[in-house]
């Protein structure tokens, strides 16, 4: 039996709105004890939110921008945890308007992969050395907890000598209770799900009544029946384009304080903030209303590191590598990498695009390899690591150490000891070049007593030893 729904959502429109209308124009001064109060790494109240989405000064955004990088640097360090996608089917009920995979879109193949097909695209991306993936799914009753279950399972089976997933995550339809408990099973990393818009009207305009995902309040609690169902990490998100980007920050806001709320201090894992993409045949998602400009963007993802320093952040290959390479600094703590979004997209890697079978057009197709030796040129780390949630270190817990300690004790020394065993399986020569040297610099800023333990278990890696963390 499905718990209760409250009545009255926690998304009030109208309150929304009066507080960002009452925030135009913010005081400077204000501004800066805003900026304060992030630097000291607390959450912030909407209100405090919604004058930082009101600052239009060139030097005041400024201060919010190098803050940002600060408190990302402070919480994340260096370090860009590296994830791919895996569509596993696009069969789907619904028609949301957006969507390239939308039901009544006849311009799409449909697709489910077969166990076998699935392991084929797994061990592809084994092979190019993926070690997180999110499986991706149409809504549909094909594809039930119980399948969703069943491809987990088969994801984390399917290993080669020097090869495996070691993180599953998902993002599909809510569950029940019931179904997410099967999840929990079989060893789920994080559900995502994202609230596409969190404004009423508009999210009746663009899913149609009648469609399972028309109801707002089901997918709004998504993520509360997960919780309540042993989920520890889940994720929220917002489809940016689909209504005002200052509302939409505001919404996923309120829903952060609302997790925190209700599951003793715990709130989202992560937040993403998908813009939306062309997709075939997709009118509306060619020159939606409401578009975000890349400069709009930048200053999206600042309030939201400046609104919420511990949450992570992900920020998809829908963005090409330019906005990608000037957003990252502002706080992301995830990206992913090489993602194909077609299904079975891992076998036509070399096509690259093929409308017919994509939910929409990625921005950046670069490989895994070449992102991973852009980024090491550009100062960060990649890390593949893995070890927080299979060390318990999730939920609770999680937020309990997501301190500066965090990152130096155990963040840091796992993304150098997941990227050296990228660097010697997989990657090409000139990679390789900018890894160890970053691996190098890396290590050199590690506390004395986490050098020991690291370069003793580097050895191990070297000499053939995997899957070492601290
Ligand atoms: N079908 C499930 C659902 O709707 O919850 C799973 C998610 S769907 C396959 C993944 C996400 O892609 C959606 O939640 C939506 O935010 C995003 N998306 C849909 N159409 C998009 C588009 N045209 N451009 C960018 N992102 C899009
Ligand atoms: Fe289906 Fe999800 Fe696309 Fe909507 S967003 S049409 S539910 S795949």
């Amino acid at each position: 039996m499905e718990s209760k729904i409250e009545k009255k959502d926690f998304i009030d429109d109208e309150k929304i709105w009066d507080e960002l209308n009452n925030a135009i124009n913010p005081d400077p001064k204000e501004i800066r004890n805003i900026l304060k109060k992030s630097e000291n790494k607390v959450r912030l109240e909407p209100c405090e939110t919604a004058k930082l989405l009101q600052v239009e000064d060139k030097d005041l955004l400024e201060e919010m921008f190098s803050l940002a990088k600060k408190i990302k640097e402070d919480v994340y360090g260096k370090r860009i945890v590296f994830f791919a996608p895996l569509y596993v089917g696009n069969k789907c009920q619904n028609n949301c308007l957006y969507c390239g995979f939308r039901k009544g879109n006849e311009s799409i193949v449909r697709k489910t992969l077969t166990m076998d097909e699935l392991r084929e695209e797994v061990r592809i991306m084994e092979k190019a050395g993926h070690k997180r993936s999110i499986l991706v799914y149409g809504e549909s009753k094909d594809y039930d907890a119980d399948f969703i279950a069943k491809t987990i399972k088969v994801v984390y089976d399917t290993k080669l000598c020097k090869g495996e997933i070691r993180r599953v995550n998902i993002n599909a339809a809510p569950l029940d209770i019931e179904g997410y408990k099967k999840l929990c099973e079989v060893g789920i990393g994080t559900y995502q799900i994202f609230q596409e818009t969190y404004h009423h009207e508009t999210y009746s305009k663009v899913h149609p009544k009648g469609d399972r995902k028309g109801d707002y309040k089901w997918r709004l609690y998504g993520l509360d029946r997960a919780m309540k169902a042993g989920i520890d990490d889940v994720g929220i998100g917002a489809l940016f384009g689909l209504y005002d980007w200052k509302f939409e920050v505001m919404g996923l806001l309120y829903h952060t304080i609302h997790l925190e709320e209700k599951f003793g201090g715990v709130g989202p894992h992560t937040i993403s903030f998908p813009r939306i993409e062309e997709a075939i045949d997709t009118p509306f998602s060619q020159n939606p209303k409401y578009k975000v400009s890349d400069e709009d963007f930048k200053k999206l993802v600042t309030v939201i590191r400046l609104s919420v320093p511990y949450t992570g952040m992900i920020l998809t290959a829908r963005e090409s590598p330019e906005v990608r390479n000037e957003v990252l600094p502002l706080g992301i703590s995830q990206i992913d990498a090489g993602s194909r979004i077609g299904v079975g997209g891992y076998k036509e890697f070399e096509k690259g695009y093929i409308p017919e079978k994509e939910q929409f057009q990625l921005g950046d197709m670069r490989s895994l390899d070449e992102i991973i030796k852009d980024i090491c040129k550009a100062g960060y780390i990649p890390s593949f690591c893995t070890a927080g949630y299979r060390s318990a270190r999730t939920g609770k817990k999680f937020m309990g150490l997501a301190k500066p300690g965090l990152v130096h004790n155990f963040c840091m020394p796992n993304s150098i000891l997941t990227f050296k065993e990228y660097l010697l399986d997989y990657a090409s020569e000139e990679t390789k070049k900018a890894g160890e040297k970053a691996i190098e610099t890396h290590f050199e800023n590690l506390p004395k007593e986490r050098k020991k333990v690291v370069r003793e278990k580097l050895e191990l890696i070297e000499k053939g030893k995997r899957d070492v963390y601290v």
